[in-house]
């Protein structure tokens, strides 16, 4: 989310226009939670059993990124289907370092990663995150209006 807004930023800043069309955002946050929508777990052992952890579910989700992608007009399809993708596959590099995945499911069980970032530190990230993405979508707007402004004055 904070990257695509970070993209949204610079090109509102240097091309005075949007990268994403309306709704990609939205999109982009679902897919995020999306491996813990299809598996709901508390424990690490249920994150180690679930499908939705696993590099299937990573090639499952592009036929259907592309699909979700037809939505959207022509010369946007591309980068929202990669967006939306990468938001899933960051889910599982988090889950990755903060516990484990179980990456080769249903062939393998033994998970990939470890505890590299301690449980007490997770809510200093999220709440990095959450900031960070705040702050660019607050920086995005402004720009927005200002290409707005823009586009209305060469239009006089
Ligand atoms: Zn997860």
């Amino acid at each position: 989310m904070s990257g695509c807004l970070a993209a949204e930023v610079i090109s509102l800043r240097f091309r005075h226009r949007r990268v994403f069309p309306d709704w990609t955002l939205p999109l982009v946050a679902l897919f995020g939670v999306l491996p813990d929508i299809c598996s709901p777990h508390i424990s690490l052992e249920d994150r180690h059993a679930s499908f939705s952890h696993s590099l299937l579910f990573l090639a499952v989700l592009v036929p259907v990124c592309g699909m979700i992608a037809f939505w959207f007009e022509k010369g946007m399809r591309l980068r929202v289907a990669v967006v939306i993708w990468l938001a899933a596959m960051l889910h599982l590099a988090a889950d990755a370092v903060s516990g484990g995945i179980p990456w080769l499911i249903p062939w393998k069980e033994e998970p990939l990663g470890d505890y590299y970032l301690e449980p007490f530190t997770w809510p200093i990230y999220d709440a990095v995150f959450i900031i960070t993405a705040w702050l660019l979508w607050r920086w995005r707007q402004r720009l927005e209006v200002r290409a707005y402004e823009r586009e209305l004055m060469s239009a006089d």
